[in-house]
This record gives structure tokens, C-alpha cells and sequence, in this order.
């Protein structure tokens, strides 16, 4: 391996060891921490962060077998009397006084996956979005979902109504490796929502996984050759995590499946893709994304104001929070009137000054002013060990305005990112 590589592939692994989905570990919500977040929902929002609306869809069609997400099987009934509860969930935030002083600059439908709604009801839940929030005249609007339930009308429905774009959960184009992981359609038909979307206009971001079982390094070239052949704007490049108790993790046991590569594979097949989007233009950027849209590579929305069914990834200034789940609980609990909330974390000021640090993890830089300004110190006066010891050893830049990464420091960002985390 050249030096270059083996600075990805060290710089890789040592991003394996970021704690996923820290969510779990919220505290639950208690009358106390509820009614401190209800009384900062009464302040003005002064913060300059970009903000996000997610409504949230818990149901698919199916469950992949590699699924954790907490998603339910979609009905018609079902998502008609969801989208009621979700709507007057939304509701109940627009009429706080922090929501009415913010401004949106991104329209996500998250889950699950949105796009088993019609296209009526995608309407209908985009406009009661800008009907009732301060949606900024730039926004984007994405909506996540699956080839499998976007047919051509479908598609066609959504430049008109102001989608922008599409985060498709493809994972892999071998017809064999998708029957195994139960998504429901082949690869040609998966391919041809693609390129119908594309012919609309609509960005197309899609999610690949790698070290599945079964897929070689060539089936894995394939994938990307073929996402590259497809034109998308951005791929999530994700490898294959094994959660306890899903369908996967149990065939994977018993031997129903082929067993999957070590970690040394892994970080092989991911830097096959490091070099194959590079080649064609595609930069690295978040975690595993390789992207060429310029808003990938500008500030990312750190708040996000969402509701829904098992929706995880609520933060509002301090508060961070997750909502009931299933359904029917999340229904029950917004027609009684109260904020759907079943965990909710607050940080503390050091908490926040480290989360500010850590977004060199996403190769932003820290405006010290703004940090100063946020927390009444500069950064080097709170966290002068760190700051020194990264600047020795090459992979900071500090001067009067900014702290950004160095070249060096661009690969070692996790590790960055974790000086801070434990600082
Ligand atoms: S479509 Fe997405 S959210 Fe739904 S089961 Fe598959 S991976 Fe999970």
C-alpha cells in the first residue's frame, strides 16, 4: 500500500470506533427535564446555526435484514391517521416561540422511508411544513426512500411540488446480494428510478454498503462503477454493521449466509472506493459520503427541530431528544395534547464548547469570535492542552480568526475529534 493509503485505511479504522448512535444512552424524560425544555421552547432562538425540519416516517414496505431502525410495516390506514398525529405534532412546535423566531433551510423527510407515501400525501405534509414555519426562499427539500415504491408518476410529481432531492437506499446492485438482504426490487428496476429521477432534474444521493456477505471486492468495484455510470451526485458508502437480534445477525450465526471479511478487508473495500470516487471527481466528505454537491462541503444543519415515531435526532439548542414509539403510542401521546418526547438529554456548557471542536470531525473550521462569543472564552484559553499538542504535532492550524485542519490533519480528523470529545 502506498503512504498515502495506509494513512486513509489507519484513519478508517480508527473511525470504526466512533460511537454510532449515542442516542441510546439519552436519559429518559422526566416531568423536570420536560418542563425545562418546554420553557426554552418559550425563549427567541438567537442561535446563528442552520436549522432543519424533519417530519418522520417509521414505516416500509419491508424489513432489510440488516435493519435496526425502529420501523413498522406500512399500511394505507395506518399512515393516514399517523400523518394526522404527525401533522399536529408539528403544529405544537410551530407555535413555540423559539420555532416562530427560527429559520429552516432544510426540508427533511426522514425515517423509515418517506417515499411510501403518495404523492398526495408528500404534498400535502411539504406544504403544511411551509405553511407553518419560516422556510428560508433557498431551501432544500430531500426526502429519503426506496426505488421500489418511486415509480414514474411518482417521480414525476416531485420537481413540482419542490422536492430537490433523493436519498435512495440502494446498497448494492448484485440481484443476488439484494434478495438476500429482502429488498424488493432488482437492480434494473432500482437503476431505472435512478435515471428517471436524474432526467427530472431531482438530486440523487444514494447509500451503498460494502462487506456483505457474498460480495467480493469485484462485485464491489461493480457497485461503484455502476453508481458512477448512474451520474448520482453523492454516495454514503456504509459497511455492514451487525446489530444484535436482526434477521442478518441471526443467519449470519447459523451459518444461512456467507460469513463476511475481517477488518482488513473492510478498510480495503472502503479504499477502493476512496480511490474509485476520487478518479471521477467525487470528494470524501461527513463520515463515508463521497459527494460533488458544494452544499456537502458547507456548514451542515446542527439543529434539527423533527417529530415522529421513534424519530432519534431532535436538537434544539442544548436539548437533544427522541421520540415514543410505535406508532400508535406516538399517536395517543400527540392527541392528548403532550410533545411526543420518551428520552431527552441537556448539555452542559462544556459539552457544547467540546461539539463546537469536534465539527473539525466534518473538515469545518472553528470561528474562535463565534466560539467566544457562544461561550465567553476562546478556545485555546479552554482547551490550551489539546489545542498545543495538535498544533506540535501538525494537524491544526490556529490563527487570530480560525482553528482549521491541516493536510495531515484532514486524515487523522477522527482522532481530532476524540481529543476533544476527551478533553
Ligand atoms: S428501507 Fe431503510 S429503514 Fe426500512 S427496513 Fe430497509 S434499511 Fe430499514
Amino acid at each position: 500500500m502506498k503512504d498515502k493509503d495506509t494513512e486513509i485505511v489507519r484513519a478508517y479504522e480508527e473511525a470504526e470506533h466512533w460511537p454510532p448512535y449515542t442516542y441510546r444512552d439519552y436519559p429518559d424524560v422526566t416531568p423536570e427535564n420536560l418542563h425545562s425544555f418546554i420553557n426554552f421552547l418559550g425563549t427567541e432562538n438567537t442561535s446563528r446555526e442552520k436549522k432543519e425540519l424533519q417530519p418522520w416516517i417509521p414505516f416500509c414496505n419491508s424489513k432489510c435484514t440488516f435493519c435496526y431502525f425502529p420501523t413498522e410495516p406500512f399500511s394505507n390506514d395506518g399512515i393516514e391517521r399517523y400523518l394526522l398525529a404527525l401533522k399536529k405534532a408539528l403544529k405544537m412546535y410551530a407555535e413555540t416561540r423559539y420555532v416562530r423566531s427560527s429559520e429552516f433551510n432544510e426540508i427533511y423527510f426522514g425515517g423509515g422511508t418517506p417515499s411510501v407515501m403518495s404523492s398526495e400525501q408528500i404534498a400535502d405534509l411539504l406544504s403544511y411544513c411551509e405553511r407553518n414555519f419560516n422556510i428560508s426562499g433557498d431551501r432544500m427539500v430531500k426526502i429519503t426512500g426506496c426505488t421500489y415504491n418511486l415509480d414514474k408518476k411518482k417521480l414525476e410529481s416531485m420537481p413540482h411540488y419542490g422536492v430537490d432531492q433523493l436519498d435512495l437506499g440502494i446498497q448494492t446492485f448484485d440481484d443476488n446480494i439484494r434478495k438476500m438482504l429482502n429488498l424488493q426490487d432488482n437492480a434494473g428496476e432500482a437503476k431505472r428510478a435512478v435515471r428517471t429521477a436524474r432526467k427530472l432534474g431531482l438530486r440523487v444521493s444514494i447509500d451503498l454498503m460494502y462487506n456483505l456477505p457474498g460480495q467480493t471486492m469485484e462485485v464491489w468495484r461493480k457497485d461503484i462503477r455502476k453508481a458512477l455510470e448512474l451520474d448520482v451526485e453523492s454516495v454514503d458508502c456504509y459497511p455492514l454493521d451487525i446489530y444484535p437480534g436482526t434477521t442478518l445477525a441471526k443467519q449470519l450465526q447459523s451459518g444461512e449466509v456467507p460469513s463476511i471479511g475481517d477488518s482488513d478487508t473492510e478498510a480495503k473495500m472502503y479504499l477502493e472506493a476512496y480511490n474509485l470516487f476520487a478518479e471521477s471527481g467525487y470528494k470524501p466528505t461527513c463520515h463515508n459520503r463521497f459527494s460533488r454537491i458544494a452544499d456537502d462541503f458547507k456548514e451542515p444543519c446542527f439543529e434539527i427541530l423533527g417529530t415522529g415515531a421513534g424519530f432519534f435526532m431532535g436538537h434544539l439548542g442544548k436539548y437533544s431528544y427522541v421520540d415514543v414509539e410505535p406508532a400508535n403510542v406516538y399517536i395517543d401521546v400527540v392527541k392528548s395534547g403532550r410533545f411526543p418526547i420518551a428520552k431527552l438529554s441537556v448539555s452542559s456548557k462544556e459539552d457544547e464548547m467540546r461539539k463546537m471542536m469536534m465539527r473539525l470531525y466534518i473538515r469545518l473550521t472553528v470561528d474562535k469570535e463565534e466560539f467566544r462569543r457562544r461561550f465567553g472564552n476562546l478556545p485555546e484559553e479552554v482547551f490550551t492542552d489539546a489545542i498545543n499538542r495538535l498544533k506540535k504535532k501538525g494537524l491544526i492550524e490556529v490563527d487570530n480568526r480560525e482553528i482549521k485542519l491541516t493536510k495531515l490533519g484532514d486524515v487523522w480528523r477522527v482522532n481530532i475529534a476524540w481529543e476533544f470529545a476527551h478533553a
